[in-house]
């Protein structure tokens, strides 16, 4: 054990490099894309520290190309998970007494490795195999993964000195504890670094995890895996699973072992796993905890004091960056009778600039949505508004998957609050508008509060400050990240933490140290240095 009390200091967030064409950093970021193009990696799962490579297989391709073949995944099941399991359970017996310095110490060397020698393959993987422009995934694959690894272990310090009282002959204590059991961490495609995160975190707090990355985000969670086991991650704490949802979750879900569920994705899978664990829950040596962030059918909302430049920045970078599969993308819009002429002009002046295509073009804006899947769906919603009476596709509306899932910025206006896409979360780059008569104003607030089962993000626009107080109000419960005259996206680790109520989940704000507090489980001690000896007490005389 040390016989010092180390602290950790403040980090600050990573800055951002700007890969402008001709730069220094994207001619070495566009030389490890030739690299990485160039060869075809196999992606085994990784359990207790050993490559296993399974019968079950299948390709993994880039979505703005997908004919080209990055990697081959082997794919999990009942036997991997079981050995999984066991490698975990037996790895928890030497990391759960690990001390606190020696397990923050290895995330942040991954850190480190991330943003130092690794920058330009974090940022190229996620480029292709999530189909991400070099600054979508500059800040997130690179900037968020490191911030997420950095403030948790800072937060960890913290919260380890968070120490009870003690009167005259006690010591309390408390320490904080790994859970028993395992942590099941399951992770969405379309953060980098929200799969390091949910895998990582509960392994920093003292817990052993069963990662289930998303298949259709492989390529760059296998490189997230390999940092963890570069930096000195001791095998079994972390075991990478790849596979489909039920062929790894079902499985793991039947575990006695389970201690709990970490989870990032949609309301439907959440749903599925809680209801899960509610129908195990004889089975289970713990009551697992569960964490789960989900959708969101994320809005901005416009007074008419409102400045139109300002909201088609927010509309065009928030609807449509990363092709609008960001859980905070806006995906509708109130705009007042008074701004709507003028915001449409400017707005479809802007959008008609906006490429989609290549994420190595840097004249791009946008690149793939991520499969085949997502693009029939996204689509569907596209043709259902083609085809309906009570709505108008301004821009936009087409789409063509013949080289990549490529869909074109699309807005839609409706005269119909509840038309299907002002209330279904989408998950792709198409922005509902519905224009509200300005005497409407205060109903249309109620209405924007009530039309969605989701409240993860929002945003505001007005000029003066009653009326930014009286929207803020009505909208208290409307959305888990808030912004005032500002777009309802780009969350950044101890600054905005992050995470939705009502259908957007459990609000346990990743970024901040709530999210740590979940992982963790207090021993309370008490110490008596005079301990009594005589069992009356002296009321009785
Ligand atoms: P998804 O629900 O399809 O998949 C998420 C993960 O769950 C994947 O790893 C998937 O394989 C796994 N899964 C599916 N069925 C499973 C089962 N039966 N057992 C165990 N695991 C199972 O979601 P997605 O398409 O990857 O991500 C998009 C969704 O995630 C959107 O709804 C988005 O809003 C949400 N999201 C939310 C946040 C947030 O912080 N609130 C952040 C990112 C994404």
């Amino acid at each position: 054990m040390a016989q010092a009390f180390f602290e950790l200091r403040e980090p600050a967030n990573e800055p951002y490099l700007d890969y402008k064409p001709g730069s220094p950093e994207t001619e070495a970021l566009h030389k490890q894309i030739e690299e990485l193009k160039n060869q075809v990696i196999d992606i085994p799962a990784i359990i207790g520290g050993k490559e296993i490579r399974t019968e079950k297989k299948q390709d993994v391709t880039m979505p703005h190309n997908h004919k080209h073949k990055l990697a081959t995944v082997y794919l999990c099941g009942e036997k991997e998970v079981n050995m999984a399991i066991e490698a975990a359970l037996e790895a928890q017996k030497t990391w759960a007494t690990f001390p606190w310095e020696e397990k923050v110490a290895i995330f942040l060397r991954a850190a480190d490795l991330i943003t130092g020698p690794y920058r330009y393959l974090f940022n190229a993987t996620t480029m292709l195999g999530q189909s991400k422009t070099p600054h979508q995934s500059e800040i997130e694959a690179v900037g968020e993964l490191a911030d997420f690894l950095r403030f948790n272990a800072w937060y960890l310090t913290k919260i380890m000195q968070d120490q009870p009282f003690s009167p005259a002959n006690n010591w309390n204590r408390m320490e904080y504890r790994g859970l028993e059991g395992f942590i099941f961490s399951v992770s969405p495609f379309n953060f980098t670094a929200i799969a390091g995160n949910l895998s990582s975190c509960p392994a920093m707090c003292g817990n052993v995890v069963l990662w289930k990355p998303a298949l259709s985000s492989i390529y760059s969670s296998y490189y997230v895996m390999k940092v963890f086991e570069e930096a000195g991650l001791p095998a079994g704490v972390i075991n990478f699973l790849p596979g489909s949802g039920a062929d790894v979750g079902d499985p793991v879900m039947a575990s006695p072992h389970l201690s709990g569920l970490n989870f990032t994705g949609s309301v439907g899978t959440f749903n599925h796993l809680w209801k899960t664990i509610g129908e195990n829950i004889n089975t289970y040596k713990y009551y697992p905890r569960i964490v789960g962030e989900t959708g969101g059918k994320d809005f901005i909302f416009a007074h008419n004091s409102a400045n139109t430049d300002e909201l088609v920045t927010a509309a065009i970078r928030a609807a449509y960056e990363y092709q609008g599969q960001k859980c905070s993308a806006a995906s509708r819009m109130y705009l007042p009778e008074s701004l709507w002429a003028g915001f449409k002009e400017k707005f479809l002046a802007e959008v008609a600039q906006v490429k989609v295509g290549d994420v190595e073009d840097h004249s791009n804006f946008m690149g793939a949505v991520i499969d085949a899947k997502a693009f029939k769906s996204i689509t569907s919603y596209i043709d259902f508004a083609h085809e309906a009476e009570d709505a108008e596709i301004i821009c936009g509306g087409t789409y063509d998957d013949s080289v990549g899932y490529f869909v074109q910025p699309t807005a839609i206006v409706t005269s119909n609050p509840k038309f299907k896409t002002m209330e279904e979360e989408i998950f792709g780059p198409v922005l509902t508008i519905y224009v509200y008569k300005d005497e409407d104003f205060e109903d249309t607030l109620t209405l924007c509060d009530e039309t969605s089962p989701y409240a993860l993000t929002g945003a505001i626009f007005a000029a003066e400050r009653h009326t930014l107080k009286f929207m803020a109000d009505r909208l208290r419960n409307a959305a888990g990240n808030f912004y005032i005259n500002d777009k309802p996206t780009g969350a950044v680790v101890n600054q905005q933490p992050f995470g939705g109520a009502r259908k957007s989940g459990t609000n346990d704000k990743a970024g901040s140290m709530s999210h740590l507090y979940r992982w963790l489980s207090i021993r309370s001690i008490k110490e008596n240095r005079v301990t009594p000896r005589d069992w009356r007490y002296p009321y009785m005389g």
